[in-house]
């Protein structure tokens, strides 16, 4: 018997099907070696086959939307040939407010609108191009023809265009769009570092869909230099801050407020500040959106209220006359649902008087009224009192907030600005209606004595800023007040 073989065999019948048989020939040799015969023994494997096909499909396909899905798609990327010097373009897709959708009309409804996306995709593509689902309502596709900057804006906008189209689900018309970011670069040379290459490229056209999408949406949007700056930035800072209690790196200082009737410093508002071993003084307004991403802001500003009422129990102990200190509080601490109790807590451990104590909250924060205004009603239950910072610059209007039991206004620094390039109106108007209903009204961020004069004729109440003084820390202003 001579060397057996063994394998799996793809037949066409006569009817044009095809059937599959698992076939081994055994050959059968002469004296001097030479075969005289075979035997094949065959089965069919045709229902077996047909199995594997499926299981196959199933495990590279995606099954809503027949893509294929992430599998397929690196298996797809290492086939690819790897010639260089040819324009290779990511083209990262994510579905507008898709959560919404399933929110409001169910997960059946967020299915049918991926459905009919994914065929428009289809639709805007050609041969070449290969597009797949990564899941939830994200899609990647890969523009392979050495495209010029025209031809992917054209393509990009044919998507945007399609994808925006209404959908029709149960009679009902429903929308969406999509943000796209494109990344697109030059194969490398190495043959090796194509996975690295296009591994690359998704990302950066990952970060450029994030900029589609905090413009609004509904747009496509090219990676370059600046958004990879900036990402990297947010990934060190997000890295270093989350030891950043621990390591001590939090201070809390504190700006003056001054009364403009006459001049005599009423209270203080307390900043936060964080200076990190490796990046230096990072400024909150950069590190603050990162501790509400991270969700970090809730024990960092639990931290915040406990440094600042415990100073401020230290000040009245020192008899050092503060009538009160004022905490700006981020709409996710806000919201969060110990919020009170915690606040209760830290009253009751360093033992303030609630009524020494101001939250400030942005008009961002009560947009939704039903919530905020249980938590601000606790709130002024408590006895703290509640202001509205930035006035001005959300979407609340004067006579939303009549319905709050809101103590303060502070004007937003943008309007104080303002005042010397013929801005007053808007200023005027919301120190006169906020006094009519009866709001304490506070100008912030008064550098000029010009403004401080203006505000002064128009009886602001109170007033903050670099012409008073800029924020100092506790034992400056511990010395200040102590000299009052
Ligand atoms: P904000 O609450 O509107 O605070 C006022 C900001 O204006 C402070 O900036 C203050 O230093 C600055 N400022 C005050 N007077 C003047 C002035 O005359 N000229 C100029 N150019 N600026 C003035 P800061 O400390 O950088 O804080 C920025 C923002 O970060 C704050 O705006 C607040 O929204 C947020 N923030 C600061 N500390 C905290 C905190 O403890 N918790 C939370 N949640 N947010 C905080
Ligand atoms: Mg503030």
């Amino acid at each position: 018997m001579g060397n057996v073989w063994q394998g799996e065999i793809k037949n066409e019948a006569k009817d044009g099907s095809y059937y599959w048989v698992d076939t081994t020939i055994i050959p059968f040799l002469h004296a001097k070696g030479k075969p005289y015969k075979y035997i094949a023994i065959q089965y069919n494997i045709t229902t077996r086959k047909k199995y594997e096909e499926v299981i196959e499909s199933m495990a590279y396909t995606d099954p809503l939307t027949q893509l294929p899905n992430r599998n397929q798609f690196t298996k797809w990327v290492e086939s690819q040939p790897k010639k260089t010097n040819e324009i290779v373009t990511a083209l990262f897709l994510n579905l507008d407010r898709f959560k919404a959708i399933n929110d409001n009309y169910g997960y059946d409804a967020g299915d049918a609108i991926l459905k009919t996306a994914a065929n428009r995709l289809k639709g805007c593509l050609r041969e070449t191009d290969f597009v797949s689902r990564q899941g939830g309502d994200e899609f990647i596709i890969i523009l392979k023809n050495n495209d010029d900057e025209q031809s992917i804006r054209e393509i990009a906008s044919a998507i945007l265009k399609r994808i925006g189209m209404p959908y029709v689900f149960d009679h009902k018309q429903l929308f969406t769009t999509t943000s796209i970011g494109i990344s697109k670069d030059y194969i490398p040379s190495e043959e090796d570092s194509y996975d690295n290459f296009l591994k690359s490229l998704i990302k950066n056209a990952n970060t450029a869909m994030y900029h589609s999408k905090r413009q609004g949406g509904n747009q496509y949007c090219f990676n370059n230099d600046h958004q990879n700056m900036v990402l990297e930035r947010n990934y060190q800072l997000d890295l270093e801050i989350k030891e950043a209690l621990l390591r001590n790196e939090f201070t809390v200082v504190y700006q003056p407020i001054v009364n403009l009737k006459n001049n005599r410093i009423v209270g203080a508002e307390a900043l936060l500040r964080w200076n990190n071993r490796k990046l230096g003084l990072v400024p909150p307004n950069e590190f603050i959106p990162i501790l509400e991403e991270n969700g970090l802001i809730v024990p960092v500003g639990k931290w915040i209220l406990a440094t600042v009422c415990s100073q401020m129990k230290f000040w009245q102990e020192e008899r050092i006359l503060m009538q009160r200190i004022c905490v700006n509080v981020s709409p996710i601490q806000f919201k969060d649902r110990n919020f009170i109790q915690d606040l209760k807590e830290i009253l009751n451990e360093t033992m303030l008087d609630a009524s020494y104590l101001e939250i400030e909250i942005t008009e961002g924060t009560i947009l939704d009224i039903k919530t905020s205004s249980q938590t601000i009603n606790d709130l002024k239950n408590l006895g703290v009192k509640v202001s509205i910072d930035n006035f001005g610059t959300g979407y609340s209007s004067l006579s939303y907030l009549k319905q709050l039991p809101i103590d303060t206004l502070k004007i937003d620094k943008s309007f104080i600005d303002d005042l010397d390039r013929d801005g007053e109106i808007i200023a005027n108007t919301i120190i006169s209606m906020g006094k009519n209903l009866n709001f304490r009204v506070i100008a912030e961020g008064i550098e000029s004595e010009d403004q401080l004069d203006y505000l002064k004729k128009q009886k602001c109440h109170e007033g903050q800023g670099y012409y008073f003084s800029k924020p100092m820390d506790n034992s400056q202003i511990t010395e200040l007040f102590t000299q009052l």
